[in-house]
């Protein structure tokens, strides 16, 4: 089939769900998504929102701006992190005023707890930023936002996948998505298209990220076309649940929780003597990998596998289960362990791409040279770029809610003037001729083998350190692996619910991902924030202060460059 509709958001995370609630304003809207949209990978966002509200500590958005270019090593584009900021703000007021029931102070205001980063007066102290509903918050926003739409007679298309996009003369003309329960193909046009799908953490073996999160957005894009934004910048959470990845949020030791090592010993101390355990997380992470490299992991061996401990057992169980109740359900489930009695063991595990589409601040799709009108995108899919090098805790909902809220409205004001594109000769010949491979005769490697080989590669070799021998040995296994990928052919022919179908799909947009993020590493010759070279150990601003454009055209990634944005805060060295 075929619809028409002025704006069409491809997610439903709380970046598609803010962009939709406001286009439906004044267009009519759909959301198409992969997942039930309360599936969405918001839904598992624990510790916070951050917004300057000062509701338990002195605060400002200045200082919310200054603590998101320093946590992002000097990378984030500045006008962008004011915005972000000081629309923080009013944005948090927006979701209380539409329902979401935060977490309340005694005198019942929004509460706010301190994270990694977030600071008092430009660095003096860790600063209550967070607002927060328990640990729920992102569930809590979903079901805030959700509400909202269906209230605005926006049209979901649930467990939709787009597999395809049509992009004529840089603008897109229409998507091609396929109905899990029929197997259906239906083509959308619409004036307007944002991409919302989230992040793409899968490609490593350890992740917090779901198995959704497989970055379908970027690389349609990329395949498009379209360069892809700092791709090397992925952030590794310093407290995932050992040997699952599953995450504890930093939320833990913003209300006191402590990180210790085989002696027992607070090792922050050494690597961030004013912010100890809230220091930003790519430090933290960093810091946990040279314990465990210098024999200090809880087992000593120095292996990447080892891990150390996150004490919480000081807060006590009324305060837990307050403040943290489903962590402290994770840990029973999970390890049997009660958190109010025994520490938790804990290693970094991947959690979040810095990089992702470019775009302005009005989530418009551009690269410095280039304008996709019609064409959107906002949160983590999308690089505004905000969080730099390395993303503040709390920030990825901010920036959710505040660019995908600006997109939405700017759609709402793009559309009235737009036309529903005309469509291409030969529009669906790609999306067809893959199709019909796929389920040509042949046998071919099956989607567990290759999954497993790139994100063992990914994890050892593109991780927290990186070098030039491991990340050109990444790229080549990468490499190689998309090459057989191409050999893939559907075993399940049926049409309900083929997830095999899907998952041969979403393998190639992460194998795509894994190609990009690898060269574009190996091509950043210093160190900043999360992108961590044992070869290079210095951030080099004279050379690389500057954001990488990666494009990807048969096989080949070709890198370019855009400026960073530097309008209020000089860089300076990143000690905390
Ligand atoms: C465990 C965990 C805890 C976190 N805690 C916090 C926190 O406390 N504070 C914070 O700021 N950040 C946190 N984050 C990060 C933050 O939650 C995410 O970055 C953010 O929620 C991503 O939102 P999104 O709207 O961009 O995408 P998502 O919420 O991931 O939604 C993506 C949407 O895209 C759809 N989609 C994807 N591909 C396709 C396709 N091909 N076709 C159709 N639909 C598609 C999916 O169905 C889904 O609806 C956390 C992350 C994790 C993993």
């Amino acid at each position: 089939m075929e619809f028409d509709f002025d704006a069409l958001i491809i997610g439903a995370g709380g970046a598609g769900l803010y962009a939709a609630l406001e286009a439906s304003k004044t267009s009519k809207t759909a959301v198409l998504s992969k997942l039930y949209p309360m599936r969405s990978h918001t839904g598992a966002a624990q510790g916070g929102i951050g917004a300057a509200l000062g509701n338990v500590d002195e605060d400002s958005t200045e200082w919310h701006a200054f603590d998101t270019v320093k946590g992002g090593d000097y990378l984030s584009d500045q006008t962008a992190a004011l915005i972000l900021a000081e629309e923080a703000v009013q944005a948090v007021y927006d979701l209380e005023n539409r329902g979401l029931p935060f977490s309340r102070t005694p005198e019942g205001k929004i509460d706010q707890r301190r994270f990694g980063g977030h600071t008092r007066n430009f660095g003096e102290a860790p600063v209550y930023r967070s607002c927060y509903a328990a640990d729920r918050t992102g569930h809590m926003i979903l079901q805030t936002l959700y509400q909202q739409c269906i209230k605005n007679q926006v049209s979901f298309f649930d467990e939709f996948q787009v597999v395809d996009l049509v992009i004529e003369d840089n603008m897109c003309k229409g998507t091609f998505a396929i109905d899990l329960a029929s197997g259906e193909l239906h083509l959308f046009k619409s004036k307007a298209v944002l991409f919302a799908t989230g992040g793409f953490g899968r490609m490593f073996k350890v992740t917090s990220n779901a198995h959704a999160n497989t970055g379908d957005g970027p690389a349609l894009c990329a395949a498009a076309g379209i360069p892809l934004q700092d791709l090397e910048f992925f952030q590794f959470h310093p407290t995932g649940i050992k040997g699952m990845g599953i995450l504890i949020t930093e939320g833990v030791r913003g209300e006191g929780g402590i990180l210790r090592n085989r002696d027992g010993k607070r090792f922050m101390e050494e690597y961030a003597p004013t912010l100890l355990d809230l220091a930003p997380r790519d430090m933290v992470a960093r810091a946990i990998m040279t314990e465990i490299q210098a024999g200090r992991g809880m087992r000593g061996d120095k292996k990447i596998d080892d891990y150390v401990m996150l004490d919480a057992t000081h807060l006590g169980k009324e305060k837990i289960e307050a403040k943290l109740p489903d962590i402290a359900d994770f840990c029973r489930t999970y390890m049997d362990i009660e958190p109010a009695e025994k520490p938790v063991p804990v290693q970094p595990t991947a959690h979040y791409g810095m990089g992702g589409i470019p775009t302005d601040s009005d989530g418009r799709v551009e690269t410095s040279v280039t304008l996709y009108p019609g064409l959107y995108a906002a949160g983590e899919c999308a690089c505004v770029s905000v969080h730099g090098a390395n993303r503040l805790g709390t920030n990825s909902l901010v920036d959710l809610i505040v660019f995908g809220r600006r997109a939405g409205r700017h759609i709402a004001g793009f559309v009235k003037d737009a036309d529903l594109p005309e469509l291409p000769d030969g529009h669906d010949e790609d999306i067809h001729t893959l199709l019909e491979k796929m389920k040509s005769s042949g046998s071919g490697p099956t989607v567990a083998d290759i999954y497993e080989q790139m994100q063992t590669a990914m994890m050892a070799d593109v991780g927290i350190y990186r070098n030039a021998e491991g990340m050109k040995r990444a790229s080549e296994t990468v490499a190689e692996l998309r090459e057989k990928h191409g050999d893939m052919r559907l075993k399940d022919m049926s049409s309900t619910f083929n997830t095999e179908l899907l998952e041969i799909l979403e393998l190639q947009n992460l194998l795509d991902l894994a190609l990009i993020t690898a060269e574009s590493a190996l091509n950043r010759e210093e160190s900043r924030g999360a992108h961590s070279r044992e070869d290079f150990p210095d951030r080099n601003d004279e050379t690389w202060l500057k954001h990488t454009l990666a494009g990807l055209k048969d096989g080949e990634v070709a890198i370019t460059y855009k400026e960073v944005d530097i309008t209020r805060f000089q860089p300076k060295p990143r000690v905390y």
